[in-house]
């Protein structure tokens, strides 16, 4: 069976950071009513390029499921084709796409669980924080202690900044970390590289650790906490290795590398 093909129509483009060239797009599929897809996916695009050549990238949806509807957060890379080509689009103007594809999801039963991301890694994070509080319905974080741990070089390039603050800000079991390696002055948040505060704030919360009164260990793995990473793959390499010399066990890291 042929894979089905639809049309991503850009409704809606912000710039989020004039040094990054990172945008936040808005897409709506006219072909369909649902866009079904797990929180944390990805979508493969298509276009040919100058020769005529199929190319095609992959680019993780940042929102929830919202009817037809899905967002992306990119930035351009210098002389690259397909962000570029992205980034040019208009609204009202169309790019190709199949999918949904990957394993970066939420495991179940949900856990405590640390979210890792630098630059535009945050699009499933932001996936994933919208479904587990949903602007409308109920809360699905069913208690379960959730760790944003978000670097990234400059403060302009935080991205969804105020969004994740005000999660925090209503909800106790969602803390924001935000850090900068390379802040300018004024900046009176965490400061270097996500990895050394995660291994803050793991000497606080150590693995076996979940509160007895309410269980949230994964029957199938028996892990009381999974860590979940997207970005560069250096950054996510470096996480990996260094929750595994935590004690952590591979599959209870999830990860997504975008190089
Ligand atoms: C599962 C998955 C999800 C992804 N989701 C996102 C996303 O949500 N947002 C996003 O911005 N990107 C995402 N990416 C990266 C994206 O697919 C492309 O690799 C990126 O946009 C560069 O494509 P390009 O055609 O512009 O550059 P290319 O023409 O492919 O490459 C140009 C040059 O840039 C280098 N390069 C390739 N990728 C990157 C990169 N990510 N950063 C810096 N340099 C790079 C290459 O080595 C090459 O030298 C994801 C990748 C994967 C595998």
């Amino acid at each position: 069976m042929e894979t089905p093909l639809y049309t991503a129509r850009l409704e809606k483009k912000l710039l989020l950071s004039e040094r990054a060239q990172s945008y936040h797009l808005e897409f709506s599929i006219p072909e369909l009513a649902a866009f079904d897809f797990a929180p944390g996916q990805f979508a493969s695009f298509i276009a040919k390029d100058a020769s005529g050549k199929d190319q095609m990238r992959a680019y993780s949806i940042a929102s929830a499921p919202k009817g037809n509807r899905f967002d992306l957060c990119l930035n351009r890379v210098e002389g690259g084709f397909f962000s570029n080509k992205i980034c040019d689009l208009e609204p009202g103007e169309g790019v190709i796409f199949h999918g949904p594809y990957g394993m970066f999801t939420l495991r179940s039963p949900l856990t405590d669980s640390i979210f890792i991301a630098t630059g535009t890694g945050i699009a499933p994070i932001r996936g994933f924080v919208q479904y587990l509080f949903p602007e409308s319905g109920e809360d699905r974080s069913e208690g379960r202690n959730l760790w944003l741990v978000y670097g990234t070089r400059h403060e302009a390039q935080l991205y969804y900044h105020e969004y994740f603050e005000s999660i925090a800000a209503e909800h106790p079991n969602f803390r924001y970390l935000a850090t900068l390696s390379r802040p300018q002055d004024g900046w009176t948040g965490l400061r270097g590289y996500v990895q050394d505060h995660v291994a803050a704030l793991l000497k606080e919360r150590p693995i076996g650790s979940a509160a007895q009164s309410a269980p949230a260990t994964s029957a199938a793995t028996g892990f009381d906490i999974y860590a979940y990473v997207c970005g560069l793959n250096n950054m996510v390499s470096s996480n990996r290795k260094q929750l595994i010399e935590m004690g952590w066990q591979r599959k209870q890291v999830i990860y997504e590398r975008y190089d």
